[in-house]
């Protein structure tokens, strides 16, 4: 799955990540040499940029060097998704948008019994589309994203991950409405208790509690009532089954996110296609559409990047002086030869274990 990127000025000159390709800040040396007088700086900052850096200035209760490393590496600034991107999944965009956007573009509205839920679980086999999701829930109801997978929880940042975990929340609430994406969330919140050790059931413990701190801030503090509320835990996996029943039920919905049914591979396979030459017809589309049938969203977008290669092969030794303009569009035979290369990930097995499990567990929309 694509994690997350890294945004504004980076502390953390070891970290591999590449820099995004619009630096929003001044790289560290030009900050470093600045004068106390250089506050123009600011000017140059979006208001996100300038909301940042005023609770970074003014961190209270948190460990500095864990808000740093979640501004860094954990706050996604520059992956915007719109719903128009994703193919499909209208029952679950539907329910995202009345139960995330609205209430966190309407706070006035959504009040009392209407108030918005703060757990929300994604699930479904990989590569359907839930990491689109959450980016284009944070997307379009204007909220921080956060996003981090319970694994890293678990390896990268073990040690520290209590603290990281309390600074997260510290950070949602203080930039609000926020969207904190888990992804990989059954790791954390296993049933399997014999294998938690002490390490990963403390993380698990922080991180309840920071949730249900959520909640009882809304009902003791009227004055921070307003943007705790719009704190939303948007969790995924492709696992659902391992999440222990305590944890699962927190969860008010538990959406599933299912492989790609026919009109929507239609619709993704034309989207893909659209920016690349092609001589398909409407029935061609069709007919491709059918033959990747148990297909994932990104199993589609394998095939199509595998079809795509095949005019270029055809060039062999000529690649080199090819004009780009005479390479010929890709055909319906280019589908049928990748597809004795890209099969479909999702064995019809595990796809009966998600359809199992969404009937006991899962919200119908
Ligand atoms: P998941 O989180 O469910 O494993 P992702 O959201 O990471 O899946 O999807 C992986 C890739 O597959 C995306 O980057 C995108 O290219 C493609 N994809 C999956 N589902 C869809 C969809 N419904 N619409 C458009 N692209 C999709």
């Amino acid at each position: 799955l694509p994690r997350r990127s890294q945004t504004i000025p980076k502390s953390n000159p070891s970290s591999s990540r590449s820099p995004p390709s619009r630096s929003p800040t001044p790289p560290p040396e030009v900050e470093r040499e600045s004068t106390p007088g250089a506050g123009s700086d600011e000017s140059s900052l979006s208001p996100m940029e300038r909301r940042i850096n005023k609770v970074m200035e003014t961190l209270r209760g948190v460990d500095a060097h864990e808000c740093e490393q979640i501004k860094n590496e954990i706050l996604v600034m520059d992956e915007k998704v719109h719903w128009d991107d994703i193919a499909g999944l209208t029952r679950a965009k539907n329910s995202l948008k009345e139960t995330v956007v609205y209430p966190f573009l309407r706070p006035d509205l959504f009040r009392g019994l209407r108030e918005p839920i703060r757990g929300m679980l994604l699930f479904g086999p990989p590569g359907t589309g839930k990491t689109m999701i959450a980016k284009a829930v944070a997307t379009e109801s204007n909220s921080t994203f956060f996003s981090i997978s319970a694994s890293s929880l678990l390896s990268k940042y073990l040690g520290e991950s209590e603290k990281l975990v309390k600074a997260l929340f510290y950070m949602a609430k203080r930039l609000a409405p926020s969207i904190i994406f888990i992804d990989e969330i059954d790791s954390l919140l296993t049933a399997r208790s014999d294998n938690e050790n002490e390490s990963s059931r403390r993380i698990k413990t922080e991180l309840l509690i920071q949730w249900s701190a959520l909640s009882s801030a809304t009902a003791q503090d009227n004055k921070d009532s307003a943007t705790d509320a719009r704190v939303l835990v948007l969790a995924a996996t492709n696992l659902p089954w391992a999440i222990d029943e305590a944890a699962r039920r927190r969860f008010s919905r538990r959406l599933y996110i299912p492989l790609p049914e026919y009109e929507t591979r239609l619709y993704h396979l034309k989207k893909l296609m659209s920016k690349q030459q092609n001589k398909l017809s409407e029935t061609d589309y069709e007919v491709i559409a059918g033959m990747c049938e148990g297909f994932s969203g990104s199993d589609i977008t394998a095939l199509a990047k595998e079809a795509a290669m095949e005019p270029i092969r055809d060039l062999g030794d000529n690649l080199m002086n090819a004009e780009f303009s005479n390479i010929r569009g890709v055909m319906v035979k280019d589908f049928e030869k990748a597809l004795q290369t890209v099969k479909k990930s999702v064995s019809p097995t595990s796809l009966q274990q998600y359809q199992d499990w969404a009937a006991g567990f899962g919200s119908t929309g």
